[in-house]
């Protein structure tokens, strides 16, 4: 094979695109253009690979197809044609050749595989005459009606968009009538019974006989795959999956290899390496005497690849050489599909496989250690949502030991699942709405399921192999799901299973093991993932092989990232994770969150509640020592790293009792004539909430605001924070404090602030003999800030961009409101995404790069980073680094996320793009 590959330039005004005979018009990388279909075939083409030749119609003659109105314009019909007649003299037969005819498959393929969710129609090019044509051409009556049969069900459903069950229930009939209980028990007398039959239900249905000129055939095929782009369940992948909806799906068109001529002829899917755990294992699935719809669609359990050894020896072997080849060649396991005709090999197929997060760290470690990529493609590979994945937690072993094993299926994607039974997509979402865990069990899963797969804890079928739908679509969802346990008898009408005699309704608990594929009945409890125990010490790091390549593929990470990484962290146990994680710095410190600890609420209301600042001080004299050992806390878990804190931000009435709540409660003791303290206090209370009411609390009295009105918090806060900080700097312990003032809009705020701190800080260090190095900084989270950097950077010497609140007082969108019509303003594509959480380049992105430039520009120096939600998202982190922050700070448990997806942006943009 090539090592290199040139980068092609598409043809200007070209929509069709060649290959056969060891030449293609394409290659691997035209994935836009082609698909990911279209650009492995070419690719497999190019290196003399056994590819039946073909032709592929590009995504751009989609967007045409959608341009004009759903039409495919003359022009690209025509280049259609021309390669229809290039297709005929490299197969050596024509469309509609009642004695010699071109069968086609017709299928679609989108730049990211989104697997059963469009359509594909398979034999295309038989009609009365023809199939009679194949069959002396075959000599096979059976094979050639079987084929015949399947074409119009397919043709049926997707291009008259007539329901599949309709066919089904035609077929059972005829399976039933002649008394056998496989497909292939059925001989070509039956399989003429179910033509007839078909054919009457398309005459029915759609009002016309089923369409006998193969062109109109090829149109209408071509037409419905480009239709399929745009069905219910394919919207939703793309929903999920963040893929645009404009790029549109390419449409191969194939010369017809047949894995059901009888049993030398075989189809089967495979990965090089085991998707699910990535342990390395040629991996797979085929059924003998099948066409390739019936591997994935889970209907009939296939036989693992092994076994195709023993049944046709020569044909295994060439498979396994060139999927070896492939895997080398593409430097990532591959994911493929096969025909075998007649005991000949053709590949339909080649993709970079999708697996499990688990399995991508394995996978990518494994890579770099047989030589076959450097750490540097490794941190590329993997998604950076991966890690997470590794973090969920699995069963309480105890507590699963303790259930018997009900059944076995096999483990297509690990991690431990426990919910409530559930038998439908719908019920899914509707039970996981009321807030309630659940499994999803189904005989098979099909792409209409994909909204209740996505909300589950689980998914469980009964039928299907580890590359059905519901194996591959859980395992790319990273969700654990047991397929093809086939003691499960499932009765989904009666929303009910039976498994060894018990009976399981919905609403009961299932629960199960992913990784070993037992599925128990009833709930377990479950227990932090190995690498979180060895994060927390409960573990040693050498006993656990996935911590040490999970830390591996992140200290790769490291090498490449240019972005520091600090976590939001307020207690000093979450500041020990973080550490452990790999962040160095703490980039917020909600000091609030402190004040929620055990018994210090009654103290902080006592400081609320007081009418005059004295007793305020003697409230938050309390609250002084407390803070000051959290803070010395937190700071002996950074290592003396910085750490950044910033003073109190939320609206005061946060630490008070709801004044809803409290009106009952007075009111009711006052119906009830109760008098006495108790009630006076109560009344009081109210007073003080009801004057500290908000109509807007998130705009209102709160951030640097409370700061100016109540200096004494921030004397306060800032006298545990040095005061902590010289206790360790006397112990000899790195410190370095970061004090930070929220919602800074005017450079006057912080000034003002600015000065508490420093004459605080300096009267503690005088008291305590010792001198500490800190900093004071402001967060830019209002319009103003950003606007203002530049004068703000006189009194600042960081900044840390609140892209919550810069977000929500970009758009006018109420943090705590939003959900009302966001999903409204996604369903009618106003937004893309939630600009809460991966942020709004367009928008709220200007307000951080003009506060990045602004600052620098009045102070060289200046430290900028990000603590907002985005901190840890990475398509944010793109961003963030473009922009050309210093750091982000993240939650505890992305951490990992944000090391990986720094390292991929400082390798994939550079800062000032
Ligand atoms: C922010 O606004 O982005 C931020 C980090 O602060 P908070 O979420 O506490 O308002
Ligand atoms: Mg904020």
């Amino acid at each position: 094979m090539a090592k290199k590959v040139a980068v092609k330039k598409k043809a200007k005004g070209k929509y069709v695109y060649f290959f056969g005979g060891g030449k293609a018009d394409g290659n691997r990388t035209m994935k836009e253009l082609l698909g990911g279909k279209g650009s492995g075939l070419a690719e497999m083409t190019n290196a003399g690979l056994p590819v039946p030749p073909g032709f592929t119609i590009s995504t751009e003659a989609c967007t045409l197809y959608y341009r004009e109105g759903r039409k495919v314009p003359a022009s690209v019909d025509k280049q259609m044609l021309d390669n229809l007649a290039k297709l005929e003299k490299a197969a050596g037969a024509s469309l509609g050749d009642v004695k010699n005819p071109l069968l086609v498959s017709v299928r679609s393929g989108a730049k990211f595989s989104m697997p059963g969710m469009m359509d594909t129609i398979l034999n295309l090019g038989l009609n009365d005459k023809t199939v009679e044509g194949l069959k002396s051409l075959t000599s096979n009556g059976r094979f050639a009606y079987d084929s015949y049969r399947r074409f119009i069900q397919m043709f049926g459903n997707v291009v008259l968009e007539i329901p599949k069950d309709v066919f089904e229930k035609e077929f059972e009939a005829v399976k039933a009538q002649r008394k056998v209980h496989l497909d292939t028990d059925l001989n070509e007398e039956a399989l003429r019974d179910v033509v007839k039959r078909y054919k009457g239900v398309v005459r029915k249905r759609s009002g016309r006989d089923f369409p006998q000129d193969p062109l109109e055939q090829l149109r209408g095929a071509r037409d419905a795959v480009f239709r399929s782009w745009n069905n219910a369940r394919a919207i939703e992948y793309r929903r999920i999956y963040e893929i645009p909806d404009s790029i549109g799906t390419a449409v191969n068109v194939q010369l017809m290899v047949f894995g059901n001529t009888g049993d030398r002829s075989a189809t089967g899917v495979g990965f090089t390496r085991n998707p699910a755990t990535g342990a390395k294992e040629f991996y797979g699935e085929f059924l003998v005497n099948a066409q390739g719809e019936d591997v994935v669609a889970g209907i009939r359990t296939p036989q693992p690849i092994s076994e195709l050894e023993k049944v046709m020896p020569k044909a295994y072997k060439q498979l396994r050489d060139i999927t070896t080849r492939l895997e080398k060649h593409y430097k990532d396991v591959q994911d493929f599909e096969f025909t075998i005709q007649d005991d000949r090999l053709f590949m339909l197929q080649t993709r970079n496989g999708k697996r499990t997060g688990y399995a991508a760290v394995v996978i990518a470690t494994d890579l770099v250690d047989e030589k076959l990529i450097t750490p540097k493609d490794a941190v590329l590979q993997v998604d950076p949502e991966s890690v997470s994945q590794l973090l969920a937690p699995v069963f309480e072993p105890k507590a699963w030991k303790a259930l018997p094993v009900a059944t076995k299926g096999l483990p297509a994607s690990p991690g431990a699942a426990s919910g409530q039974v559930v038998f439908t997509a719908d019920d899914a979402v509707e039970w996981s709405r009321q807030g309630k865990a659940v499994i999803l069990v189904r005989r098979e899963t099909v792409p209409d399921d994909i909204h209740g797969m996505f909300v589950a804890q689980g998914i469980l079928t009964a039928t299907g192999g580890m590359t059905s739908h519901a194996a591959v679509v859980g395992r790319q969802m990273g969700k654990p799901s047991i397929v093809g346990a086939g003691a499960l008898e499932i009765d989904e009408s009666g929303r009910m299973f039976r498994v060894n005699g018990r009976t399981v309704r919905e609403g009961e608990h299932v629960s199960f093991d992913g990784l070993s594929g037992e599925v128990k009945i009833g709930q377990v409890a479950t227990t932090p993932s190995e690498i979180l125990k060895v994060v927390a010490g409960e573990m040693k790091a050498n006993q656990s092989p996935l911590y040490q390549r999970f830390e591996k593929l992140l200290a790769w990470a490291d090498k490449f990232r240019r972005l520091g990484i600090r976590a939001n962290a307020d207690q000093p146990d979450q500041a020990e994770t973080a550490y452990a994680f790999g962040a160095r710095g703490i980039g917020l410190c909600r000091t609030e969150h402190m004040f929620f600890g055990e018994g210090r609420i009654p103290i902080v209301q006592r400081m609320i509640l007081a009418d005059n600042e004295a007793d305020r001080r003697k409230a938050l004299d309390e609250l002084l020592p407390l803070q000051r050992g959290d803070f010395y806390g937190v700071f002996k878990a950074m290592h003396g790293t910085p750490v950044t804190i910033r003073t109190i931000d939320p609206p005061l009435h946060e630490f008070l009792p709801k004044r809803e709540e409290l009106m009952v409660e007075v009111a009711t003791m006052e119906t009830k004539g109760e008098t006495g303290r108790e009630l006076d206090e109560k009344r009081a209370l109210l007073r003080r909430v009801e004057a500290l009411h908000e109509f807007n609390p998130m705009l209102g009295h709160r951030g640097v605001r409370l700061g100016i009105t109540y200096p004494e918090i921030t004397e306060m806060q800032t006298r545990a924070i040095i005061e902590a900080a010289c206790q360790l700097a006397k112990e000899g312990v790195k410190v370095v404090p970061e004090i930070m003032i929220p919602l800074v809009g005017l450079v006057k705020e912080l000034r003002d602030q600015k000065a508490v701190v420093v004459r605080v800080a300096d009267a503690v260090m005088k008291e305590q003999g010792v001198k500490v190095k800190y900093l004071v900084g402001t967060m830019i989270e209002v319009p103003r800030g950003s606007v203002t950097a530049d004068e703000i950077a006189l009194e600042a010497e960081f900044f840390s961009f609140g892209t919550n609140d810069l977000t929500q007082l970009t758009f006018g969108f109420s943090r705590d409101d939003v959900g009302k019509f966001l999903s409204v303003y996604q369903d009618k594509k106003i937004l893309d995404k939630d600009p809460f959480a991966t942020i709004d380049t367009t928008g709220v992105g200007q307000l951080v790069s003009m506060g990045v430039q602004k600052g620098r520009s009045a102070r060289a120096d200046l430290k900028v980073g990000i603590c907002g939600e985005h901190g840890g998202d990475p398509s944010s982190i793109h961003f963030f680094e473009k922009a050309g922050l210093d750091y982000v700070s993240a939650s505890p448990y992305r951490i990992p996320v944000a090391r990986l997806a720094a390292a991929q942006a400082a390798l994939q943009v550079k800062v000032g793009d």
